[in-house]
């Protein structure tokens, strides 16, 4: 009974950190997708502004592109946390570390295999659930 209670009130720590790293990546997305049709505006520009523009536009959007992959992994995490099987590893089941978990609470992974995803060794597991 006391180990489901901790278990618990850990469970509510991460929810809260998700959900604030949720806004806060939310609200930066949305002010980069402003900041770009800020840019689309600008017509009256030379050639070589325009050359400027496109490339920090393309900087943008993959700056964009990290950011929706970021707030996929803290949604996965989030539908994990309800399921009850969050702090799993998705790639061999076992269990995420805590300081892990504190630190990247997004993670899908534990240390181990996230070094062989970033190396290539392992792909990496169908997050889309
Ligand atoms: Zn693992």
């Amino acid at each position: 009974m006391e180990m489901k209670k901790k278990k618990e009130s850990a469970t509510r720590i991460y929810r809260e950190k998700l959900l604030e790293q949720k806004a806060q990546v939310e609200r930066s997305v949305l002010s980069s997708v402003e900041q770009g049709r800020k840019f689309d505006a600008e017509d009256l520009i030379d050639p070589a502004d325009q050359a400027v523009l496109s490339y920090q536009r393309e900087l943008m959007f993959s700056e964009g592109t990290n950011k929706r992959t970021h707030l996929s992994l803290i949604r996965l995490a989030l539908k994990r946390l309800n399921d009850g099987t969050y702090g799993e590893c998705l790639m061999c089941g076992d269990t995420i570390s805590p300081k892990r978990l504190e630190a990247v609470p997004w993670t899908p992974y534990c240390i181990g295999c996230q070094e062989k995803v970033e190396s290539g060794e392992a792909d990496e597991a169908e997050l889309a659930a």
